[in-house]
């Protein structure tokens, strides 16, 4: 990939800098929990889809712009660039559109992709279970035929954003006989009826991002079944390509940041002279500039086979690897701060413990790097 810009693509990157520097997000607001911060993201969203900015990568028939990958890499670095946050729909905008695109019928596309992207419907990823998470297939919930719908029954956990969310991503077993990966049929399940009981979990940070989910006989018509009954486990890895490779660039950008901010904290306290931590801010930053350039290749890839490809478990893993090493020298460098609750550097030191579990392990990232990146041979268990 040729990293120059175009003339067209610089006048993107000129025209969204502009309208950024002149529309800021007000500041979060300091009161009022999770749920105004939540507010505040949908409100910044609300505004970047009235200008056309919400999700400049879908296609034109479906309300974004149109932009190619390389455009929509520098959204995400423009965004990151002017520290505003990500729309609050991310799910929705980054997995579920984009996989409705592939795999949607032309009414679930009408239906369903416009509220996504104007944050009027939030969309959550009801995938993982208590015994079913890097084996997704070994999921238990079930989906029976009744009449023209479906009656679901199990439960999924941690699931993201449940909380504020009208549709879930659900992956249920529709198919008891069949082997383990034919077997399963990828619903959206409106969140909103009383089948659907949502507990939030609270996480190390003390924050709930994310939630558990009680389904005891929720009704999904047949017309949100998406790709075909039984088709669930190859629309379900379009959701998951789109979640490393997507997220994956949204998030190197983030990592650059908080790198800046270490620099900065380091330079307060006049420890770059030091060579231990100079040392350590090298690594990190020779790692952040290997992570962005390999995201950028992704987007080759996502050129060449129209979707992400594997190579995106590779940012992934690397970004949850950097962003922890980068954290913890953090905590060397600010010091109690950083074991001080409500801290800047707290919580990013907090939140990273989840970067090498969440949108994949990194033992199973490392797997599909060696199986299908570079055609190792399987591993095969010992009996
Ligand atoms: C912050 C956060 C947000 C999340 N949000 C969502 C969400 O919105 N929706 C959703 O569906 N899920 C979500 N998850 C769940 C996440 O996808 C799972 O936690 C993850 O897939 C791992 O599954 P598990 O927790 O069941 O662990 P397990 O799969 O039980 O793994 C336990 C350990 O075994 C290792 N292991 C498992 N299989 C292998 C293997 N084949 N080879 C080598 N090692 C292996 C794992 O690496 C891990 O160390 C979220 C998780 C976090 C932390």
């Amino acid at each position: 990939m040729d990293l120059t810009f175009s003339e067209t693509e610089t006048a993107f990157r000129d025209e969204l800098r502009g309208w950024l520097a002149e529309n800021p997000p007000p500041p979060e607001p300091s009161e009022g929990g999770e749920d105004a911060s939540y507010a505040w993201r949908r409100d910044w969203q609300r505004t970047l889809y009235d200008a056309g900015w919400a999700a400049p990568g879908w296609p034109v028939e479906y309300g974004g712009r149109g932009a190619s990958l390389t455009e929509s890499a520098i959204y995400f670095e423009e965004i990151g660039r002017a520290r505003v946050p990500l729309p609050a729909n991310v799910l929705g905008l980054l997995l579920g559109g984009p996989t409705l695109m592939v795999w949607g019928t032309d009414e679930q596309k009408d239906r369903f992709l416009a509220p996504i992207l104007s944050a009027e419907e939030i969309w959550c990823q009801g995938f993982s279970e208590p015994d079913a998470g890097s084996d997704l297939a070994a999921l238990k919930t079930r989906a029976v035929k009744d009449g023209d719908g479906w009656v679901v029954t199990g439960q999924k956990v941690w699931t993201s954003g449940a909380q504020h969310s009208k549709w879930c991503m659900l992956v249920a077993r529709t198919d008891g006989e069949a082997a383990k990966h034919k077997g399963l049929t990828y619903f959206l399940m409106d969140m909103e009826q009383e089948a659907v009981q949502v507990r939030p979990l609270r996480q190390i940070t003390g924050e709930a991002e994310f939630n558990e989910l009680f389904i005891e006989e929720a009704r999904i018509p047949d017309e949100h079944v998406v790709g075909g009954v039984g088709n669930g486990w190859k629309v379900a890895l379009t959701t998951l390509m789109n979640e490393r490779a997507g997220l994956g660039f949204a998030l190197q950008v983030r990592l650059r940041q908080l790198l800046d901010d270490l620099f900065a904290a380091a330079a307060q306290r006049g420890l770059l002279e030091d060579p231990l931590v100079a040392d350590r801010l090298a690594d990190l930053h020779i790692r952040t500039e290997a992570i962005r350039l390999l995201a950028w290749k992704g987007l080759t890839d996502t050129e060449r086979y129209g979707q992400p490809g594997p190579e995106g478990s590779l940012v992934k893993w690397q970004w949850s690897d950097t962003n922890q090493k980068l954290t913890q020298l953090a905590a060397d460098i600010v010091g109690p701060e950083a074991l001080t609750a409500g801290t800047h550097w707290s919580y990013e030191l907090l939140r990273a413990r989840g970067n090498s579990i969440e949108g994949g392990t990194t033992e199973v990232l490392k797997n599909i790097v060696a199986e299908r990146v570079l055609g190792l041979p399987r591993l095969k268990a010992v009996a």
